[in-house]
């Protein structure tokens, strides 16, 4: 079969690998759709950061490079191991791609067993830091992982069960209650999916701050009220400064102010730029929540006296846990045609390193989520 493998930085390659074999207590699944996420393109540009390093094996896994990346995806089951029971071939899957102690067969950990799967000491991905991934024909995976789809449920949706459940997991954890005012700082596939989840549950206003035109227009379709542009509106008021940042004062918290009186209730940066870090911090109400989505390459710097003084919270969120997942399923149902916006490319599989991953590094901002088509035969 067809796998894109990682084998170390900047070295992703369309491989002709063996079909994984089933074990007792496996799961194989014909994969359909798996989505390409920016971790998949940090690790290529940048990696191995979650991926094992050249001459080391996962110390959960065992996965050692290469391994086949994608973990966004879904699918239709294959094959059943002997001792599974409760799934069968035919049946219409997405996939928790997150192990944690259930799947490595290890007693559960403190953080398993209050349900925060999400911070267990053993986790690991599919597609990342075990060996299967779904930028292939076919993966295994431990029945746990499972989440069994309504036979008319669309495939292409499916695919969007894991970036959606970060979303509902970042909002559930942020404390943010309906009626409230929020911030979403950058709109890529993350910062419109927590617009999306926020207009579903009951957000009041919704701005949203983004430099690139494409993906502002795009918040807009997803439910923002306003989307700024921090860089031209800047503009207006004054020249931008030496080093390209904007000129005070500062667009995104004028119209903050001017609309949602002292600030959000909630600002999510899903940039983790220190530009946007400050203006998140600026822009949130004392007692309010700024809410950090992003990975960070580098420390950034902060003045805690811009917390303490109005008594704001700082705090991050990392991946999901299986609850996140049931509330996405039914938002899948609820919201199918607002959530279908997110999909704007299809890429097959054998044209998905140029026309997939090239594609998001030189042009980023005209997508939000290419899925890559690994089955034909399993389209729907
Ligand atoms: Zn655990």
């Amino acid at each position: 079969m067809q796998a894109i493998r990682f084998h170390g930085r900047g070295d992703i390659r369309l491989d002709e690998v063996p079909i994984p074999t089933c074990g007792p207590d496996e799961v194989r699944i014909k994969v359909a759709y798996c989505g390409i996420c920016g971790t998949d393109l940090h690790e290529y540009l940048a990696g191995p950061i979650f991926v094992p390093p050249e001459g080391t094996a996962d110390p959960h896994t065992g996965a050692k490079l290469p391994v086949t990346l994608g973990h966004e995806f879904c699918g239709i089951i294959d094959e059943v191991g002997s001792r599974v029971v409760n799934h069968e071939i035919g049946q219409k899957v997405t996939v928790n791609p997150a192990l944690d102690d259930r799947h490595h067969g290890h007693p559960d950990c403190e953080q398993c067993l209050i349900g925060c799967q999400n911070r267990c000491e053993r986790l690991a991905f599919y597609g990342i830091s075990e060996g299967g991934g779904g930028f292939a024909e076919y993966v295994v995976v431990k029945p746990v992982a499972l989440i069994p789809l309504p036979p008319k449920t669309s495939l292409k949706l499916a695919s969007l069960a894991e970036p959606l459940a970060v979303a509902a997991h970042m909002v559930r954890i942020s404390g943010f209650q309906p009626g409230q005012n929020v911030l979403v700082l950058g709109t890529g596939p993350i910062g419109c999916a927590l617009i999306l989840l926020l207009r579903a549950k009951g957000a009041n206003m919704i701005f949203a701050s983004e430099i690139a035109e494409s993906r502002a227009a795009q918040a807009s379709t997803f439910g923002a009220d306003l989307v700024i542009n921090p860089l031209h509106q800047a503009a207006k008021h004054d020249s931008p400064t030496e080093n390209g940042t904007p000129a005070q004062p500062n667009p995104v918290l004028e119209a903050v102010r001017k609309t949602m009186g002292s600030g959000a209730h909630v600002s999510f940066d899903a940039c983790g730029l220190q530009s946007t870090l400050d203006t998140a911090i600026e822009c949130t109400r004392p007692g309010g929540t700024i809410f950090n989505v992003a990975i960070h390459d580098k420390p950034l710097c902060i003045n805690l006296n811009t917390l303490v003084l109005g008594e704001k919270h700082l705090t991050g969120g990392n991946a999901y846990t299986p609850a996140d997942f049931a509330e996405v399923m039914t938002l899948l149902e609820t919201h199918a045609e607002q959530a279908a916006k997110l999909i704007t490319s299809l890429i097959p599989l054998s044209q998905a390193i140029e026309g997939g991953f090239h594609e998001l590094v030189k042009n980023a901002s005209a997508h939000v989520k290419i899925l890559v088509q690994a089955g034909e035969r399993n389209a729907d």
